[in-house]
């Protein structure tokens, strides 16, 4: 049986840290050869991911995220996690447009474009619990 390909990194919650994400899992992405397109939309993803475990999830304090990805035949898993406050009502919070910080130019979308680029997108979360966030793309 064929055996998933797996890589894991952690790093600190700075803005600065946000484009070395996105262009690692894009890196380890290119085994299975994807479009242009796969390759924006899946940095899209990350960078959306990321962006809020760093604002939302520790609101600009510097602790780790955790992104961990496997790719099983063309599939590619994506999960990307914080320790930080978490949310209370994932249901909602994954509504387009709807965001706890209107007040700093958030527009609320960042879950939408998750969902949207992506094939599935899970979000487990709970207040004081940190959130996790889980996304499948199947690449060609
Ligand atoms: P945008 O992504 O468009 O800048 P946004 O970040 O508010 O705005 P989403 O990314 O869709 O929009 O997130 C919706 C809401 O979910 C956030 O406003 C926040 O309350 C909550 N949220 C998202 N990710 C986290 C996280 N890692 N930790 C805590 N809360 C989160
Ligand atoms: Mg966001």
């Amino acid at each position: 049986m064929k055996k998933e390909n797996e890589m894991m990194i952690e790093f600190d919650s700075r803005s600065c840290n946000e484009a070395f994400a996105r262009v690692t899992v894009a890196a380890f992405l290119t085994q299975l050869n994807p479009t242009l397109e796969e390759v924006a939309d899946v940095k899209t993803a990350v960078s959306e991911a990321v962006t809020n475990c760093i604002i939302h999830g520790y609101e600009e304090e510097v602790h780790k995220i955790k992104i961990e990805c496997a790719i099983d035949e063309k599939q590619i898993r994506i999960i990307v996690s914080d320790g930080g406050k978490g949310i209370e009502d994932v249901k909602k919070a994954m509504e387009p447009l709807y965001t706890t910080k209107p007040d700093q130019d958030r527009s609320g979308m960042g879950f939408a474009f998750m969902e949207a680029f992506m094939d599935e997108v899970k979000v487990e979360s709970g207040p004081g619990e940190g959130t996790k966030v889980t996304m499948w793309k199947t690449i060609g």
